[in-house]
């Protein structure tokens, strides 16, 4: 018998912390996971899960004004936030109910409260102490509230998930993942908005073709773009608010979104006391490819570690952890391919080297690319476009990246990911046949390389 009460407890029962746990588990671990809020961590609660709930809701906007061309006709549509928000909120307690049961049938032992590393060997959940043989550090990440005067009277993403009235004009402050996303579901409900943000575009480290693109698409769906702008103070202004920046530009609003970045969720953990390191810049925990810290027995996976932070990089990193430490076997991610989406309108979805990218990586590039009106918008008449680019690598053939801004483009890089993953080369897309009449068939009926 073990000199612990557990294996392994786990800090944090998001989308990193419960793959861990499970796998674990199914290895023969004897395993607890805490939690202070709620089970399903930020993905289900209040990420991934919601705010594609929202985004599915705002296009139906779309959907109705392009219906007449297509033969429907309708009364005058009205749209119910509150509605939304109500039936939301029963998907995540569904979904949270799920992710309890999961723990339960996988005989992981759920410690309710927030957790504090006491030693190498124990944690601390709701005044009561547990030992463990290992403690796996999955806390998250949190929104970051970049200091800017006043910036306790904007709402984070945490909040505008749960609004119940529409702001008639949001100020989104920030042009990442988040501030893009949101900016184009509170259009799509009938908002105005405005989306301010420090850079020239929107979705820096992105490739730029689809930079420029998705800012053309995003000002000819009425959102109010302006780059350059850095808040220094936020104002009550009457009802509303005022963003200025630092030479006193004003922009007013009904409600502001800060979509200003996250960081590490390491609060109250007591990682100083313990030694575990974190960066000096950003906070993240630092840990070697297998999730191991600086303390022996400690370990750390997802957003809390900031080395790409996404769900499935998060559960990759969790199961890698325990098939590591508990399966004999080992395992260790490999974050050089990432693809991945923003669920802005239109979406857009990525995997390997932007052009930029590949040209400073030192690759003599061939760039394949395609823009057209995609077919549904034809008879609706809509005039926005949908473009895809490969980068290919002139010597080897091999696919660089891939990239696309268009309808459907994040379920269509999924599909392509595994052919990029698998090494695919320009001639392997030349050699598939298409699947026609789709979007996604333009990626193996690109031609001739950009001249
Ligand atoms: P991001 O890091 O993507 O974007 C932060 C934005 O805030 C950038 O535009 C940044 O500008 C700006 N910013 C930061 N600090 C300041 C400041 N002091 N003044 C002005 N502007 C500032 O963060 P998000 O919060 O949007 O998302 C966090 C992470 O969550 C993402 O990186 C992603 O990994 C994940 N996520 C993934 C999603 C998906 O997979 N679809 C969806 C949502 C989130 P600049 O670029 O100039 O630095």
């Amino acid at each position: 018998m073990s000199q612990y009460d557990f294996d392994l407890i786990t800090i944090g029962a998001g989308s990193g912390g419960v793959a861990a746990s499970r796998r674990a588990a199914l290895h023969g671990a004897r395993v607890a996971i805490c939690e202070g809020s709620r089970v399903g961590g930020t993905c289900v609660i209040r990420g991934c899960v919601p705010k594609k709930i929202l985004m599915y809701a705002s296009q139906f906007g779309e959907a109705l004004e392009d219906a007449p061309a297509y033969g429907w006709q309708f009364g005058e549509p009205a749209f119910d936030l509150a509605a939304l928000i109500a039936a939301k909120n029963s998907e995540t307690d569904r979904l949270e109910g799920i992710y309890r049961r999961m723990l339960a049938d996988g005989q992981v032992t759920l410690l309710e409260g927030w957790a504090r590393i006491v030693d190498g060997h124990t944690v601390e959940v709701a005044g009561r102490r547990h030992s463990a043989g290992r403690i796996l550090v999955a806390s998250g990440g949190a929104v970051s509230r970049p200091p800017i005067a006043g910036i306790e009277l904007a709402l984070d993403s945490d909040q505008l998930l749960d609004l119940t009235k529409l702001p008639e004009h949001l100020l989104v402050l920030g042009a990442g993942y988040i501030a893009v996303e949101f900016a184009g579901i509170f259009r799509g409900f009938g908002s105005r908005v405005t989306l301010a943000f420090r850079g020239e575009r929107p979705l820096r480290g992105f490739d730029e073709d689809l930079r420029t693109r998705l800012a053309e698409c995003m000002a000819a769906r009425g959102i109010d773009l302006r780059p350059g702008f850095s808040p220094v103070r936020i104002e009550r202004r009457g009802e509303g608010y005022a963003a200025i920046d630092a030479e006193g530009r004003e922009i007013l609003a009904d409600a502001i979104l800060a979509a200003l970045g996250r960081h590490p969720n390491t609060a109250g953990l007591g990682l100083e006391s313990v030694g575990v390191k974190t960066r000096e810049k950003g906070g993240a925990i630092e840990v070697d490819p297998y999730s191991r810290t600086s303390v022996p027995g400690i370990f750390a996976v997802g957003d809390v570690t900031d080395r790409a932070a996404l769900t499935p990089v998060a559960i990759a990193e969790g199961r890698a952890f325990a098939d590591t430490e508990f399966g004999g076997r080992d395992v260790a991610v490999d974050h050089g391919l990432i693809a991945t989406a923003v669920f802005s309108q239109p979406q857009i979805a990525t995997i390997g080297l932007s052009e930029g990218d590949a040209i400073a990586a030192g690759h003599d590039c061939q760039v394949f690319e395609a823009g057209f009106r995609p077919m549904k918008n034809t008879i609706s008449g809509r005039s926005e476009r949908a473009y895809m680019k490969v980068v290919v690598d002139r010597a080897s053939d091999r696919v660089l990246g891939a990239h696309m801004i268009g309808p459907d483009a994040a379920e269509i890089m999924q599909a392509l990911a595994v052919a990029v993953t698998m090494g695919a080369r320009k001639a392997d897309l030349d050699r598939t046949l298409a699947v026609h009449p789709t979007t996604a068939e333009e990626f193996v009926l690109l031609r001739t390389p950009r001249g």
